[in-house]
Parts: C-alpha cells; sequence; structure tokens
C-alpha cells in the first residue's frame, strides 16, 4: 500500500516511510492509495476468530510489504494486550471501555503499535533513532509507555511544568531507560514550538535521526479502527448495527471509526461528540469550516480549535457534505450538561463516565431519542481516575486508584528542567 499526501505536493510513499516522516514534506497527512475491501468472511465469522487475527487481518492491507507477516501478527498482538469491553449502561446504550491500557486513555493502543512498527524499521539502522514529542497529558504518557525498552529508539518528551496533573507527569517521568523527560518552564505551546524549531534545525537534523510520535502518524491513526471491530464482535445484535459516538477533539480516533465502515464493517451511524470547541458541528450544518481558538473545557482532552485529522474525513467521502451527513452527525455538548449525566448515570445505573465519555453518552442519547428503534455505544476514552480533579466532586467519593497508577505515583520523578530556550534543547540532544 502507498501513501498520498493530501495537499498532493509530494512523492507516494509506502507504510515504513510514511511512518518514519510523519507528515509529508509538502506538510500534508498521509492518506492511503486506496481503500482495502475488507474479506465478508471475517464479518460473518467475527465472534469465533481471535482478537490477534482481527487486528492482524484489518491492517495488513495498509502495511503491505512493509513488515512480513509474522513480526506483523507479533506487533499487533502486543498492541492489543488488554481488555476493550462493551458494557451495557442504560437501555439501548453501552459504553466501549477503551481505557484499559497502560495509561489508561484510548491512544495506548495507537502509541504502542507506531512504536513497535518503529522500533522494526530501525533495527538494522546504524543510527538511534530519536523521538521527539511535546504533550499537553496524555499523548506523552502513552508515547512513553508504548516506546518503553524498544531498542534503537530514544524518546524526548518535553512538557509544560506544572501544567499536566500529577498521574500524567508520573508517566511520563517514572520509566527512565530509553525515555526521557524535560520538564519545561513554559506552557505547552513554548513545548511545541521547540520541538518544530528541532525539527527545521540542520545540524541536528543531520546528526540524528529525528522523528515526531504526533497523533496524525498513520501509524497512530490507523490500528485505532482494532476498536471498532473488536465492539462489532462483542456486539449482541448482528442484525442491527449499532450507532457510535466518539467524543472527539483532533478526531483521530472516530476517523479510524469511519474508515471501519468505509471498508465493511456494518455501523448503522457515527455521530462526532464534541466538547464547546464546535467547528466540526458548525461545519456539518454551514458546509463552511472555520477553524478557532480552542476554549478550555472539563474534557481537556478534546480542547482542539483546528482538528488535524478531519481533512482526512473529508476525503474519505470525496469532499461531498451529502454522503457525509448520512453517515455522520456532529453535536456540542457544554461542561454544565457533561457535569449532570456524569453524576445522573452513576446515580441511576451505577456506571461512572469520565468527562470525554459523558460527551460521548449525552450525544448518543439525544441521538437515539430521535431514533427509538436504534442502539448504540459510545467510547469511553479514558479511565475516570484520569480527571479525578473533575469527577470526585460531582460524584463526592474517591475513585480508587488501579493498580496500573497506584505503582507509579510512589515512583521517584526522574525529569531534566529547561527554560523555554531552543539552545538548551539543542545542547541536550546533541549530548543524548
Ligand atoms: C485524545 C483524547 C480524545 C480525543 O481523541 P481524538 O482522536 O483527538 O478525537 C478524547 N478523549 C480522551 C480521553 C483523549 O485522551
Amino acid at each position: 500500500m502507498n501513501y498520498y499526501s493530501l495537499n498532493k505536493k509530494a512523492p507516494h510513499v509506502d507504510f515504513k516511510q510514511a511512518t518514519i516522516k510523519g507528515q509529508a514534506p509538502d506538510k500534508g497527512l498521509y492518506f492511503p492509495e486506496r481503500l482495502p475491501l475488507l474479506d465478508k468472511s471475517l464479518i460473518d465469522n467475527i465472534e469465533s476468530i481471535s482478537n490477534e487475527e482481527i487486528a492482524f487481518q484489518v491492517i495488513r492491507p495498509y502495511v503491505g510489504e512493509a513488515i512480513p507477516e509474522q513480526i506483523l501478527f507479533d506487533i499487533v498482538s502486543q498492541t492489543i494486550n488488554f481488555n476493550i469491553p462493551l458494557v451495557s449502561v442504560s437501555p439501548n446504550v453501552y459504553a466501549l471501555e477503551m481505557f484499559h491500557g497502560n495509561t489508561l486513555a484510548f491512544k495506548d493502543i495507537g502509541a504502542r503499535f507506531m512504536s513497535r512498527c518503529l522500533g522494526y524499521f530501525v533495527k538494522d539502522n546504524n543510527k538511534k533513532v530519536t523521538v521527539l514529542v511535546a504533550t499537553s497529558g496524555d499523548t506523552g504518557g502513552a508515547v512513553a509507555d508504548g516506546f518503553y525498552g524498544v531498542e534503537g529508539v530514544q524518546v524526548v518528551i518535553l512538557y509544560p511544568s506544572g501544567k499536566v496533573s500529577s498521574v500524567q507527569e508520573k508517566q511520563l517521568t517514572t520509566l527512565g531507560k530509553n525515555i526521557n523527560a524535560i520538564e519545561v518552564n513554559g506552557t505547552f505551546d513554548d513545548c511545541q514550538k521547540m520541538v518544530k524549531q528541532a525539527f527545521a534545525d540542520e545540524q541536528l537534523c543531520s546528526s540524528l535521526f529525528l522523528t515526531s510520535a504526533n497523533s496524525i502518524n498513520v501509524a497512530r491513526w490507523l490500528p485505532q479502527q482494532f476498536y471498532y471491530f473488536l465492539a462489532y464482535k462483542q456486539w449482541h445484535d448482528k442484525k442491527n448495527p449499532p450507532v457510535i459516538s466518539v467524543p472527539s477533539g483532533n478526531f483521530g480516533n472516530i476517523c479510524a471509526g469511519l474508515l471501519a465502515m468505509k471498508t465493511g464493517l456494518p455501523i448503522r451511524h457515527f455521530i462526532a461528540a464534541c466538547n464547546a470547541n464546535d467547528v466540526v458541528p458548525k461545519f456539518m450544518k454551514s458546509n463552511q469550516y472555520h477553524a478557532q481558538q480552542s476554549v478550555a473545557t472539563i474534557s481537556n482532552a478534546m480542547d482542539v480549535g483546528d482538528p488535524s485529522n478531519f481533512i482526512r474525513i473529508v476525503e474519505m467521502f470525496d469532499h461531498d457534505i451529502y454522503k457525509l451527513r448520512e453517515v455522520l452527525t456532529a453535536v456540542s455538548i457544554d461542561d454544565d450538561s457533561t457535569r449532570n449525566a456524569i453524576e445522573t448515570v452513576e446515580k441511576n445505573h451505577d456506571y461512572l463516565m469520565d468527562p470525554h465519555g459523558a460527551v460521548g453518552y449525552i450525544a448518543l442519547n439525544q441521538y437515539l431519542q430521535k431514533y427509538q428503534h436504534l442502539q448504540g455505544f459510545f467510547a469511553e476514552t479514558a479511565h475516570p481516575v484520569k480527571f479525578y480533579d473533575v469527577v470526585e466532586p460531582i460524584i463526592k467519593k474517591e475513585i480508587p486508584l488501579p493498580p496500573v497508577v497506584a505503582d507509579i505515583v510512589n515512583k521517584p520523578k526522574i525529569a531534566t528542567s529547561m527554560d523555554a530556550d531552543f539552545a538548551q534543547l539543542k545542547d541536550y540532544l546533541l549530548s543524548l
């Protein structure tokens, strides 16, 4: 499989090059040249096929010759080695729990898959690869965990001092080995700027093999399809496919779901559940796309004013808003409704949602009220304990720490402090 740039001004590349480069030289996102049609027997027999085999069959056409089959099978097996249960919440409404990986958010699958692919691609390099990434919270933990111990890869994560939660900071700073955390005296934007300067620096790029683990990387985007196939495997009523509501920020997760549907997975309809950052809901109404400044909400992983992956969705539907509206509804949910849903669902259904999942829950319920013969699920994208500072005051209870987190909160933090100064970062990288 080859990939082209959505800006159409860069050469086509294979999966290996797309993974190593991340973004095309013309700054476009990579997109597969053709969408593979799935073998119908995979869908018809899905309940009797192992999770590993399903994931392997889904991803194989996108990887093509770039990774031998046995190695690819091992990579997907390691990628999905945690539970992804579909649980009942309220009448006609289920939750797909995507948060049982090591860092308690759905980004684990993308990070685990990408890190292992990159590890394979650089195996025979004599130069070590350095993955450089800036994080505002969840991405850094998933990348750190995914790349931990991968041979031939050094990871450098920049995070803004005092601006990530204590759990998130521990996830970045307690691993050691090939994971290096840099605590920047500045904001997330400063971190991002320093990373961009590094990629533009000729001396750095010639002495290091520098790459990014950004969420637009095809090796992070494509494996997110696994969630939707494994959900369908558990879906109780195969004759009536589910409506799926996905809490969306950068639109990578829902874009993977739509790709799964396009290539043959039975899904009734998708709902993009957004918070107050409503660029896409406005676009779906008006057919006018206006990027906005992001606004802060309690579902902060979705505070995105110009979602990078939405362009891939538009491409998938041939830039035709009418086609898109048939399969996708987008709505915006405010913080008060989100708090209210967390409280009432905990009280009435004994199910605790995180703020992102709660946005998905509300959007799904609104849709099912209109179409009462349908059923569906929402993506529960993070464990509520990750956002305990929001959730605990709402339910007036403490959320017990799951073992993966309980282990790390007592480990010592190891991070290099730095000003928001590119010269300092450059010295650091050259001395690695
Ligand atoms: C990243 C994130 C999202 C948004 O996912 P996108 O793929 O960017 O749309 C939603 N919920 C949580 C918990 C996240 O970490």
